[in-house]
C-alpha cells in the first residue's frame, strides 16, 4: 500500500543530501573542535561553516548564533537564561505556546516569577494592544510563537517586538514551524529558537539567536563550548546536516511554500464540503502547509488511526501531546469546547507530497467520518 506522510508540523524525512553531509563526521572526520590538531581544527573549520550558514539564512552575524538540542532546549535556554540574568520578575507568554515555552514558565513560576499567559482570539491570534496593557515595570521579556505548530496561525510578531522595543523589554520567538518555510523579519526580534527536524535536517539540532547585547547565563555549564553559552562537546555531525537542510530550504523556500499553499487550500476546500467540520486556525494569515480541522461527534484519535490504515499518516494536533488524552490547550484556547477539541485533525504538507496525494486524502476521508459518526456515542447524545 502506498503510504502518504502528511504529518510534517511533528517531523520531517532528512534530504538525501544531509545525509551524505554527515556521513563523514561519523567516520574518518571525528575530531573534536576543541583540539588543536589536524581533526580538531578540521571539526572546528565545520563548525564555523555550519554556524556561518544558519546565520546568514536568517541575515544575522555568526557570533549570535547558538547550537543546542533542539527548539525545546533553545525555548527553555531563552526563557530561562533571561529570567535569570536580569533584574525583573515578569513574563508575558500566550496561552497557546508550545508546551517547551509553556512548560519552562510553568517552572519559572515555581521559582518566584510572575507570567501573564494572554489568550487569543478564534483565529488564535495574540492582540498586540492586550499585550502592551499586560507590560508592567517588572516585565523582562515576552516571549510568543511566529507561527502555531497546531493550527498554523503566524503571529503579528513584527507588531509585538516593536513594542517590546519601545517598552525596553526583550522579545524572544519560538519560530521552530516558520524557520526555513516562511521569510522572518529578524529587525526587533531579540531571541529565536529554530529545529533542525522541521526542515529536512536530523533530530537533535537546533539553534538559539541572542541578539549581540542580550543578558542572558547558560543552562548548561562545563567546558566553555559554544562561547560558554551551551557546554559540551558540539555535535558536529549534526550541525553540519542541520546546516545542509537550511542551504536547501534558502534555495526552495519560496517554490514549496507556493505549491503547498495550493494543495493547502485545494485539501481545505475539499475537507469543508464534509458536513459538521470546520477549519481551525486562521485562513489566511496560516502557515503554507498546515490544515486543521473540526469534525463534530468523533474521536480525533479514532480519525487518525483509521487514516493510518488507509495509509496516510496524520495527527490530532502536536506530536508531543497526541498520546495525552487531554484536549489541547490550543484549542481550548481559541474558544472551543472540550468535545469539539476532541475531534480534531492537522494535516501538514510537505515536498513529497503531490496533488493525487490531495486527492487521495478527499478521496478516503469522508467515508472514514461517515463510519466513525454512525457509531459514535457522542452523536447518538446529540439526537
Ligand atoms: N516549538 C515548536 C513550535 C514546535 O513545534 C516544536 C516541535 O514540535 C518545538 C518547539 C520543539 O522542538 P524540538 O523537537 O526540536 O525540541
Amino acid at each position: 500500500m502506498k503510504r502518504i506522510y502528511m504529518d510534517h508540523a511533528g517531523t520531517t524525512q532528512p534530504y538525501s543530501e544531509v545525509f551524505k553531509a554527515m556521513e563523514p563526521f561519523f567516520g574518518e572526520r571525528f575530531g573534536n573542535p576543541s583540539s588543536i590538531h589536524s581533526f580538531g581544527r578540521e571539526a572546528d573549520k565545520a563548525l564555523d561553516d555550519a554556524r556561518r550558514t544558519v546565520a546568514d539564512f536568517l541575515g544575522v552575524s555568526a557570533e549570535e548564533l547558538f547550537f543546542t538540542s533542539g527548539g525545546t532546549e533553545s525555548d527553555n535556554l531563552a526563557l530561562k537564561g533571561v529570567a535569570f540574568a536580569n533584574k525583573g520578575r515578569h513574563i508575558i507568554t500566550s496561552s497557546i505556546e508550545h508546551h517547551a515555552v509553556l512548560r519552562a514558565c510553568e517552572w519559572l513560576e515555581r521559582q518566584g516569577f510572575a507570567i501573564t499567559y494572554l489568550p487569543v482570539d478564534k483565529y488564535g491570534l495574540v492582540s498586540p494592544e492586550e499585550l502592551e496593557k499586560a507590560i508592567r515595570n517588572d516585565t523582562i521579556l515576552v516571549s510568543i510563537m511566529h507561527a502555531n505548530n497546531e493550527i498554523g496561525t503566524i503571529e503579528p510578531i513584527d507588531e509585538i517586538g516593536k513594542i517590546c522595543r519601545r517598552h525596553g523589554i526583550y522579545f524572544h520567538t519560538d519560530a521552530v514551524q516558520t524557520f526555513g518555510k516562511i521569510p522572518i523579519k529578524m529587525d526587533n526580534i531579540d531571541l529565536l529558537s529554530v529545529s533542525s527536524h522541521k526542515i529536512h535536517g536530523p533530530r537533535g539540532v537546533g539553534a538559539l539567536f541572542i541578539r549581540k547585547g542580550v543578558k542572558i547565563d547558560p543552562l548548561i555549564h562545563g567546558g566553555n563550548q559554544e562561547r560558554g553559552m551551551r557546554s559540551g562537546t558540539e555535535n558536529i555531525a549534526g550541525i553540519v546536516g542541520f546546516a545542509k537542510a537550511v542551504e536547501l530550504a534558502k534555495k526552495n523556500m519560496k517554490k514549496d511554500a507556493d505549491r503547498l499553499t495550493k494543495l493547502r487550500d485545494k485539501l481545505i476546500k475539499g475537507i469543508l464540503k464534509m458536513p459538521d467540520s470546520w477549519l481551525n486556525g486562521h485562513p489566511v494569515q496560516r502557515l503554507p502547509a498546515n490544515a486543521h480541522f473540526g469534525f463534530k461527534y468523533i474521536e480525533g484519535e479514532a480519525l487518525v488511526l483509521h487514516l493510518d490504515m488507509k495509509g496516510i499518516a496524520a495527527s490530532t494536533g502536536s506530536a508531543c501531546s497526541s498520546k495525552e488524552l487531554k484536549p489541547s490547550h490550543t484549542l481550548l484556547a481559541i474558544g472551543l469546547k472540550p468535545e469539539e477539541a476532541h475531534g480534531s485533525l492537522r494535516l501538514t504538507l510537505g515536498k513529497d507530497n503531490t496533488e493525487e496525494d490531495v486527492d487521495y486524502v478527499l478521496s478516503v476521508l469522508p467515508g472514514i467520518v461517515e463510519n466513525l459518526r454512525k457509531i459514535s456515542p457522542f452523536k447518538r447524545e446529540n439526537k
